[in-house]
């Protein structure tokens, strides 16, 4: 009955794909690594709503925060200073060294906002960006974005961007010249099919920014919030860029929100013109107290820690597996608790993901790499949960094998 409101309303295609999938169930419960369809079968959610549930599903401090704020003033009036916004400024700015924030709703509006933030501060028009880049739906995200077929519908896009091979240092350094206001790109690629740099190329990449005067952008919508095994992924190669965009685990698996960190330097745009770029809902006191349980807990319990060793040891079970299977699986890469299974076909994506589903462990297929499956699941998981996902993947490869 559910489903078919789904397909009449929603999206008649997209539920089609899902039960060809056999993926059409239906959400009831969740808690912790785990979710619940309407029959009672428990699942282990490892796709993690692409990186919302690091701290996995309904954490009681995020919900009890939030229910908190519903009962004193869930939405600001926008004329007053709303001090859950203030606050999380604060804690966000104190957590990762970046001075000033702005919230908004969503990822690809938090990228939005860091294009129009570079070209009003450094005056210049241009941006570059990376193959296999995902940033967003909207027309400034989606032009810096990586996958032509996303994008062939709706051009013409925003003219001046160059796309650049993702970890090729040189290309960057040819493709840059003064009429750039900013390369963004993710510190490893998720959508992409979770693609981890060379060693270096982050920080190569701030030189040629500082050499060209432009600024840097990162994503880490989806590597930040301790997802990689460090707080944000710049860490890694110990880089800072003058903007940074954060969203998904940042909301605490409970409400959305992004945000755009930035310099001083950088933010000098938004200081100089302080309404040019607004939002009705951006760090309503709803999704910024979400945001402050969601920091505390990350930061207070270092949560990156767990992501780091359980990523490892996931890591390394994969791959175990993996190589009875070489002509079915090229690669399986990742950091942190972001993990990458590439196929040998695209067309294994989809099976895998049916396999998996029967033996209730939830992954799915990166959006602009439907070869390689995504495993992302909470930082909190243990050994229990990482025994159930590798029982899920030989079962499942197995099955694939036939
Ligand atoms: N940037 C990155 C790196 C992402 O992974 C995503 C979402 N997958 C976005 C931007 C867009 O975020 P949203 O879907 O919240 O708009």
């Amino acid at each position: 009955e559910i489903l078919q409101k789904y397909h009449d309303h929603i999206n008649p295609g997209l539920a089609d794909l899902l039960q060809l999938g056999g993926l059409a169930a239906v959400d009831d419960k969740a808690e912790g690594a785990y979710v619940w369809d309407a029959d009672g079968n428990k699942y282990l959610d490892a796709v993690g709503g692409y990186g919302v549930f690091g701290l996995g599903h309904r954490p009681p401090k995020v919900i009890e925060k939030v229910k908190e704020t519903l009962d004193k003033m869930p939405l600001a009036s926008k004329i007053f200073i709303n001090s859950c916004e203030a606050e999380l400024g604060e804690k966000l700015s104190e957590a990762t060294g970046y001075q000033y924030f702005m919230f908004l709703n969503s990822g690809s509006e938090a990228v939005e906002t860091a294009l129009k933030l570079a070209r009003l501060t450094t005056g210049k028009t241009n941006f570059i960006g990376m193959t296999n880049a995902y940033h967003g739906v909207t027309f400034g995200a989606l032009s810096v974005s990586g996958r032509d077929v996303y994008k062939e519908p709706f051009k013409p896009l925003l003219p001046g961007v160059k796309i650049v091979p993702f970890g090729d240092a040189e290309a960057l350094a040819n493709a840059l010249d003064d009429t750039v206001a900013a390369v963004i790109v993710e510190p490893i690629q998720g959508e992409g099919g979770v693609n981890v740099p060379p060693p270096g190329y982050l920080k190569k990449v701030r030189q040629l920014c500082d050499e060209a005067g432009c600024f840097l952008i990162l994503d880490e919508i989806q590597t930040g919030m301790g997802r990689t095994g460090k707080l944000l992924a710049e860490e890694w190669e110990d880089v800072k860029a003058d903007i940074v965009c954060l969203g998904k685990a940042l909301g605490g698996g409970v409400v959305p929100i992004g945000a755009v960190g930035a310099t001083e330097t950088a933010w000098q745009g938004f200081i100089d013109n302080p309404l040019i770029h607004e939002s009705t809902f951006g760090g309503n006191p709803l999704a910024t107290s979400a945001g402050i349980a969601a920091v505390d807990e990350i930061v207070g319990k270092q949560i990156w820690n767990n992501a780091h060793s359980t990523g490892d040891k996931l890591l390394s079970a994969l791959r175990s597996e993996a190589e009875k299977y070489p002509h079915l699986i090229k690669e399986v890469r990742g950091r942190g608790l972001l993990i990458g299974v590439e196929m040998m076909e695209e067309g294994y994506g989809l099976p895998m993901m049916g396999f998996m589903l029967e033996e209730k462990t939830l992954v799915a297929y990166t959006l602009n790499n439907p070869r390689v499956i995504r495993i992302e699941p909470p930082l909190i998981i243990g050994d229990e949960e990482i025994q159930w996902l590798v029982n899920a993947f030989q079962k499942a490869l197995a099955k694939l094998d036939k």
